[in-house]
């Protein structure tokens, strides 16, 4: 894709929305964190249903431990994965204990080091908690990047970079949540709503939806 439509999709994902972010809900970026970790494979909203009282329980690294494996395990039991995100979780706050203060560290290397968190959480917590201009490549941004040809690749690696390479330094912040929002509620994985689509005329895909049935 040319470089001037990168930019005219995201002048149309600004207008829409100026302050695209995540929905889930946090107060502090170690409540971040675990949320992200509990994301994998889950639903932003059954996270945030667990979470409630999960961080009215614990929420930093100390109270987590506290609440130990089991307890933790009984907040977090109607997410999907929730014995492995247990683990990792207590794992996770035993380590920022240790080596970071008990605080959410800032770069990246650090990060990919805590149990449970990868490329993609890295990535998110970077650019939602410290304002890093990074993209983490979830399913909606694949998908998204994948058919508008905005970064094509079979692999979320290619496509983050494929994204960094094509969006306007001046975009790149809100990228992530952008791509995110409008897999999640218009380039629906099954039947894109297309009709609907801000960004119709600049997307490649072929397949279009015309209509809503
Ligand atoms: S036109 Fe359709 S396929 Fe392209 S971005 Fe919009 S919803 Fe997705």
């Amino acid at each position: 894709m040319d470089t001037k439509v990168a930019t005219e999709i995201f002048k149309v994902f600004a207008k829409i929305n100026p302050k695209p972010t995540t929905e889930l809900k946090y107060k502090n970026n170690f409540e971040l964190l675990i949320s992200v970790i509990l994301s994998a494979q889950a639903t932003d909203v059954s996270v945030n249903k667990a979470t409630k009282n999960l961080f009215k329980l614990a929420n930093n690294p100390k109270a987590v431990l506290q609440l130990g494996l089991t307890g933790l395990k009984q907040e977090i039991r109607t997410i999907g994965l929730y014995n492995n995100k247990a683990k990792n979780i207590i794992k996770t706050c035993e380590r920022l204990i240790t080596q970071h203060n008990g605080r959410v560290p800032k770069d990246r290397e650090a990060l990919e080091q805590l149990p449970g968190v990868g490329r993609k959480t890295a990535n998110v917590i970077l650019n939602t908690a410290f304002s890093k201009p990074t993209i983490a490549v979830d399913t909606h941004v694949f998908r998204v990047a994948n058919r508008t040809g905005l970064a094509k690749g079979d692999s979320p690696i290619k496509v983050e970079y494929g994204l960094l390479s094509i969006i306007p330094d001046s975009y790149l912040m809100n990228a992530h949540h952008h791509l995110i929002l409008h897999g999640r509620y218009i380039c629906l994985a099954r039947k894109p709503l297309c009709y609907k689509c801000h960004i119709a005329k600049h997307c490649a895909f072929k397949e279009k939806t015309c209509e809503p049935n």
